[in-house]
C-alpha cells in the first residue's frame, strides 16, 4: 500500500503473475457487475484503510497526489468537461463510505449529483509565483478528505502564465492507487483532446466497476482458496524477526512517527544496462534484481540475515480491472534469506521464486497475513516489515498529456513516511531512478544518502559477478573505508622508548625523598622503594632471571608486592601475578602452565608453597640473602632488555576449562602508561589508591602511574577492596585523589554513607564492564568535583585501549567507550573480515602498539585470536579479535564545509555554503559474541565453569547460564 510515486510491478512480473493466476484461478468466476440496489461491500483493502482512518491520526498519509504541468494555452472549459467525464466514468471517483450497523458500505453518488471540485488560482501577477505554487501544492495535498461525504478526488488549476499551468490532483488512497493515477492522466488526456476538438467522449464504457471487483473478491476469496493462501503465508513467514534492526541515527520513538521526507536516487545507463542483463540471465525482473541488492544492504546494516521487505503488487492481473481506477494495489511481504552466504545467482533465484509465490497468494490482505503470522506487534513500528520496496512504470506517467506541448508530471515529495524506509524506483530513459522516503524521526538525510551509495555499489558488483557470495559484496567506498579504518583511528603518537620501570627510576632521581608508598602506618620514599627493588633485582639476576623469563609473584597487598614487581621488571623478567585469594588448584595450574623460573612469596603466603619444587623466594624470611646486593639500578644494556620483551603474563579465564596466560610486552605496557600519564597527569599532591587485585591487568593503572609521576600510592589492606566502609575511610584519611573501579564496585562505593564527603577525589576511572549511564550520573551527583572516565580494554591489548571522559549528561543505557588511546586502533569487522559501515555492529578487533604477544604455550589459540592486520599496520602486525561487539556511533556535528579553490569555480560557488557533516564518532559497546561474562569485573568464560563442573565424578553434563539480575 503506497501512494506516491505511482506503483506497479514490472512487465515481466506481471506476465508471469498473470499466467500463474490464470492457471490457479481457471475455475474462478469472472468479475461481473453486481446489483447496485443493495449495500455494496468494501474490498478487503478498503476496509482496512477505512478502519485505520476511523482510528484517526493518519493526516495526509493516504493522500495520493499528482501534479501535471500544462505548458501552453489552455481550454479551461474542455479541461473541466474532461474532469467531469472522468468522475462520471469511474464510480470509484464518486464513491463515499458510510457506516451501516457498524459495518462500512460503499455509496456511489449518482452521476447527476456528482461534480469535480476544482479550485482555480491565477498566479500570473503574483510577485513570488513559484513559492506560492509550492504553498498551494502543500495545502492541496494536506487538506483533509471526508470519507463519509466525499468527494475523494479534487484538484486545483494554477495559472502561472498564459502558456503555463499546473493541474494538481489529489485522490484518497481508498479509491485509487499509483496505477490508477496512470489511468487517470491517460484518460484525461484523451478526453481533453477530444473535447478541445469539439468531439464526443471517445472512451468505450467500462464493463465493470470497482464495487463489482470488491463484491467478487468477497465471494471468491473464501473457503479453500483462503485456507491454501493462509497456509502459504504461515509457512513462508513463520518465525520472522519482528523488527529489522537498522542502525538508526536517533532512538526509535515509542510510538511510530509518520514524519518523513525523501532522498532521490538514480543509477546511470551503464549500471542499469548491467542490471537488465543480469536480470535477463536469471529470469528475474529489474525490480526483483534491485530488491535483492537492497535486501543485501539491509541485511548487512541490520546484522540480520532474515530480512522481510514489503513489496507493492499492482494486483491488476485480470484484464477486466486493468482499466479501472480504484484501490487495487496490494502489499506483499517478501522474506529474503541471506543465511549461508548465497551467491548473487542463488539470491536472485530465491527472490524470483518467493516473489512469484507471494503473487500467487496475494488475495489475502496484508492485515490478515499479519494476524496469521503474529510477528509481535509494537506501536513503535509497522508490523511484519518496516521497509517497503516498490517499482513504478515510467511509461504510465511520462506520457504526453493533453495533446502536444510541454508536459511534465511529478508527484510532490511527501512529508510523511508510512515505513522506516520506502524505496521506490522505476526505469526512465534507460536509467533506474526514483527515491527513498524515510522516517525523519529515525534517520538523517546523510545516512540515507550513504545507504543509497551502498546499494549502488552492491548492484554494481552483482552486475559484474553473479558468482560472488553476497557476503562478499563490499558496501564501503574508499572514502568511507578510510574514515572508519583510519580517520576515526587517528591516534598516532610517538612510540615509547623506555620501559615503565626505567621511567620509575627517572622519577626516583627527580624526587628521591618524596613518599612513594603508604601502607597502614608506615611509608617508603622513592629512594627507599627503589633501593629495595634494586637489591632484589640483582639477586634475581644472579638466579638466572633475565629477558622473557617469568617470575611468579604471590604476595598479599603490601609494599613487598610493589618491591617484587619492580624487582622482576628491573631484572629483565616478566612477572606473573598470582592472587593469594585464588583457590589452590587455580594457583597450581598457573604455576604449572606458567613454568616460572622462581616464585616470590612473603610471610603471609610462604606456608602455602612449602612443598613447592620450583625455587621459592620469601621476601621476608630470605631478605638477608640480598641485603648486600647493590642498591643501584641494573643497567638495561647489562640486562639485555628491549621493549619487545615480556613485562608480565596475566591469566584470564579460558573457555576450555583452564585459565590462559596473556603475554604482554614492555612496549604495550609502556604505551598505555605513557598515554595515561598524559591524559591524567599526576603530581606530587596526588594520591592513588591501590586496591585492585593484581591478577587483574587493570591493577597496572594503580601501580605505575603514581610511581612514574612522583605521586603517592596508598595500598589498601588485604581484602580491603571488598569493604566499601574501609575504602571510604581510607580515602578520607589519606586524601585520595584518583580511584579506579569496575562499575559494580563503584556502585557499592557510592552507596556507602560518607562518600559524598570525600572531597579529595578528583578523578574516578571506570573500566572492565559496561558503565551504566545512570551510575555515571549518580557519580557526578555525589562527587561533583571529580572527573569520570570510562575506559575499555582486554588483557590481550594491555589494560585499556579506548577512553571516554564521561559527559555530565551521559545518555543511553550505557556510556560510550569513546575513542582509541594513543597508538591504538579499533576496527569493527563483519563476518568476512571487512570493515562494517559507520553505525553498523561488528566484532571489535584491536590493533596497534598494545596487542599482546599471545597466549603462553597456546599456539593454536593465539593464531585464532591474534590475526594478521590487513589494514596497513607494520609488517607482521596483528589484530586481537576481542569477541566484543560494538560500532562507531556518529556524533552529528554540522559544520560549514570549506571548499578548496581547486574545485571548478562554478561548482565552488554553489557548494561553498553547503552544510555537510564533519563526521566524528565514538564507540558504542554492545556486549559479547560468545559466552564470556563479567562478574564484578572478573572475566569468566562460562565454558571454564562447565568444564570444571564436569570434572566432578557425579556430573556428566553441565551448562552454566549467566543472569543479569545480580541474584546469583
Ligand atoms: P579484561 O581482560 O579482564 O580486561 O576484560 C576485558 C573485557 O571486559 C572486554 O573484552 C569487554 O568485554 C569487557 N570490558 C572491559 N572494559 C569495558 C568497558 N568499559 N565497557 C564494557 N565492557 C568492558
Ligand atoms: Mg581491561
Amino acid at each position: 500500500m503506497t501512494s506516491t510515486p505511482p506503483v506497479t510491478s514490472a512487465d515481466r512480473l506481471l506476465k508471469l503473475a498473470r499466467a500463474a493466476r490464470l492457471q490457479r484461478s481457471a475455475a474462478a468466476a469472472p468479475i461481473e457487475p453486481v446489483e447496485r440496489g443493495g449495500p455494496l461491500a468494501l474490498s478487503f483493502a478498503q476496509q482496512r484503510l477505512w478502519f485505520l482512518e476511523q482510528l484517526g491520526g493518519l493526516g495526509d498519509t493516504y493522500h495520493v497526489p499528482t501534479r501535471l504541468r500544462l505548458g501552453r494555452e489552455l481550454d479551461r472549459a474542455a479541461l473541466r468537461r474532461a474532469l467531469e467525464a472522468m468522475v462520471a466514468r469511474h464510480e470509484a471517483l464518486r464513491t463515499t463510505f458510510v457506516e451501516v450497523e457498524g459495518e462500512p458500505v460503499q455509496r456511489i453518488v449518482p452521476v447527476e449529483e456528482s461534480r469535480f471540485h476544482l479550485l482555480e488560482h491565477d498566479l500570473g501577477e503574483h510577485p513570488d509565483g513559484v513559492a506560492e505554487l509550492h504553498r498551494l501544492g502543500a495545502e492541496e495535498v494536506s487538506a483533509p478528505f471526508d470519507l463519509e461525504h466525499g468527494p475523494l478526488i479534487r484538484g486545483r488549476l494554477i495559472r502561472m502564465a498564459a502558456d503555463d499551468h499546473f493541474l494538481l490532483l489529489t485522490m484518497h488512497h481508498i479509491v485509487s492507487d499509483g496505477w490508477s493515477m496512470g489511468v487517470l492522466t491517460r484518460e484525461l488526456g484523451t478526453l481533453y483532446a477530444a473535447f478541445c476538438r469539439g468531439e464526443e467522449n471517445p472512451l468505450p464504457p467500462l464493463p465493470i466497476q470497482y464495487a463489482d471487483y470488491a463484491a467478487w473478491q468477497r465471494k471468491w476469496v473464501t473457503g479453500e482458496v483462503l485456507r491454501q493462501q493462509a497456509e502459504y503465508w504461515k509457512t513462508t513467514l513463520s518465525g520472522v524477526p519482528g523488527l529489522l534492526e537498522l542502525p538508526t541515527d536517533r532512538p526509535r520513538p515509542a510510538r511510530q512517527s509518520h514524519a518523513g521526507t525523501t532522498a532521490t536516487v538514480e543509477f546511470d545507463e551503464a549500471l542499469t544496462a548491467g542490471l537488465s542483463s543480469l536480470a535477463r540471465r536469471h529470469g528475474t525482473t529489474l525490480y526483483m534484481t534491485v530488491l535483492a541488492g537492497w535486501a543485501v544492504v539491509l541485511g548487512r546494516l541490520s546484522g540480520q540475515d532474515d530480512v522481510v521487505v514489503g513489496t507493492a503488487s499492482a494486483n491488476r492481473g485480470r484484464a477486466e480491472i486493468e482499466g479501472l481506477i480504484g484501490f487495487f494495489i496490494n502489499t506483499l511481504a517478501l522474506r529474503v534469506d541471506l543465511a549461508g552466504s548465497p551467491t548473487v545467482a542463488e539470491l536472485l533465484e530465491q527472490v524470483r521464486t518467493r516473489s512469484l509465490g507471494a503473487q500467487q497468494n496475494q488475495d489475502i490482505p496484508l492485515e490478515q497475513v499479519v494476524e496469521l503470522v503474529q510477528p509481535g506487534r509494537s506501536l513503535a513500528h509497522t508490523p511484519l516489515f518496516q521497509v517497503m520496496v516498490t517499482w513504478h512504470h515510467a511509461s504510465e506517467y511520462r506520457r504526453e498529456l493533453l495533446g502536444p506541448g510541454r508536459v511534465g508530471v511529478g508527484a510532490p515529495s511527501p512529508s510523511t513516511a508510512k515505513f522506516d524506509l520506502s524505496l521506490s524506483l522505476g526505469e526512465v530513459g534507460g536509467r533506474i531512478a526514483g527515491s527513498v522516503t524515510y522516517a525523519t524521526a529515525l534517520f538523517e538525510h546523510a545516512t540515507v544518502e550513504r545507504w543509497l551509495g551502498y546499494l549502488r555499489r552492491v548492484l554494481e558488483q552483482m552486475a559484474a559477478d553473479d558468482a560472488r557470495a553476497v557476503d562478499r559484496l563490499a558496501l564501503l567506498d574508499t572514502a568511507e573505508r578510510r574514515l572508519v579504518l583510519q580517520e576515526w583511528n587517528r591516534a598516532d603518537a610517538e612510540l615509547p622508548r623506555t620501559c615503565v620501570h626505567e621511567r620509575f627510576e627517572a622519577q626516583v632521581a627527580r624526587t628521591p625523598d618524596a613518599v612513594a608508598l603508604i601502607f597502614e602506618d608506615h611509608s617508603l620514599t622513592y629512594a627507599e622503594l627503589n633501593a629495595r627493588a634494586n637489591r632484589l633485582a640483582h639477586h634475581l639476576r644472579g638466579r638466572g632471571v633475565g629477558p622473557d623469563v617469568r617470575v611468579a609473584v604471590c604476595i598479599e597487598r603490601s609494599p613487598e608486592l610493589i618491591v617484587a614487581f619492580l624487582a622482576v621488571l628491573k631484572s629483565g623478567g616478566a612477572y606473573v601475578p598470582l592472587d593469594p585469594g585464588d583457590p589452590e588448584d587455580r594457583l597450581r595450574h598457573m604455576l604449572d602452565d606458567g613454568a616460572p623460573a622462581a616464585l616470590l612469596v612473603h610471610a603471609g603466603t610462604a606456608a602455602r608453597f612449602a612443598s613447592e619444587t620450583l625455587p621459592v623466594i620469601d621476601l621476608d624470611a630470605d631478605a638477608g640473602e640480598w641485603a648486600g646486593e647493590s642498591a643501584s639500578n641494573p643497567a638495561r644494556e647489562d640486562v639485555g632488555l628491549t621493549l619487545g620483551h615480556l613485562a608480565y603474563v596475566i591469566y584470564t579465564s579460558g573457555s576450555t576449562g583452564r585459565p590462559k596466560g596473556v603475554m604482554v610486552e614492555h612496549r604495550a605496557l609502556a604505551n598505555v602508561m605513557g598515554w595515561m600519564g598524559e591524559a591524567w597527569p599526576l603530581g606530587a599532591h596526588d594520591v592513588v589508591l591501590q586496591k585492585t587485585p593484581v591478577s587483574f591487568d587493570a591493577s597496572a593503572r594503580e601501580l605505575f602511574p603514581p610511581l612514574l609521576a612522583g605521586a603517592r600510592m596508598v595500598i589498601a589492606r588485604p581484602g580491603g577492596h571488598r569493604d566499601p566502609a574501609y575504602l571510604v575511610e581510607t580515602i578520607r584519611r589519606e586524601g585520595v585523589t584518583t580511584l579506579h573501579f569496575v562499575p559494580t564496585m563503584l556502585q557499592f562505593l557510592l552507596e556507602e554513607p560518607g562518600i559524598e564527603q570525600c572531597a579529595s577525589i578528583a578523578r574516578v576511572v571506570c573500566g572492565g564492564e559496561a558503565l551504566p549511564a545512570a551510575l555515571a550520573r549518580r557519580a557526578r551527583e555525589l562527587l561533583p568535583h571529580a572527573e569520570l572516565h570510562n575506559v575499555y580494554g582486554p588483557t590481550e591489548a594491555a589494560v585499556d585501549v579506548t577512553w571516554l571522559p564521561c559527559p555530565a549528561d551521559a545518555a543511553g543505557p550505557h556510556v560510550s567507550i569513546g575513542r582509541p588511546m594513543a597508538n591504538c586502533r579499533a576496527y569493527f569487522l563483519d563476518r568476512t573480515g571487512e570493515p562494517a559501515p559507520a553505525g553498523v555492529v561488528g566484532e571489535l578487533y584491536l590493533g596497534g602498539a598494545q596487542v599482546a604477544r599471545g597466549y603462553l604455550g597456546r599456539a593454536a589459540l593465539t593464531a585464532e585470536r591474534f590475526v594478521p592486520d590487513p589494514f596497513g599496520g607494520e609488517p607482521g602486525a596483528r589484530l586481537y579479535r576481542t569477541g566484543d561487539l560494538g560500532r562507531w556511533r556518529e556524533e552529528s556535528a554540522l559544520v560549514r564545509e570549506c571548499v578548496s579553490a581547486e574545485v571548478d569555480p562554478e561548482e565552488t560557488n554553489s557548494r561553498t555554503n553547503a552544510l555537510t557533516h564533519s563526521r566524528t564518532a565514538v564507540i558504542e559497546f554492545l556486549g559479547r559474541n560468545d559466552f564470556q561474562v563479567k562478574v564484578r569485573g572478573f572475566r569468566i568464560e562460562l565454558g571454564e565453569i562447565e568444564a570444571r563442573l564436569r570434572e566432578h565424578g557425579g556430573v556428566r553434563e553441565a551448562a552454566v547460564i549467566a543472569r543479569e539480575d545480580g541474584a546469583g
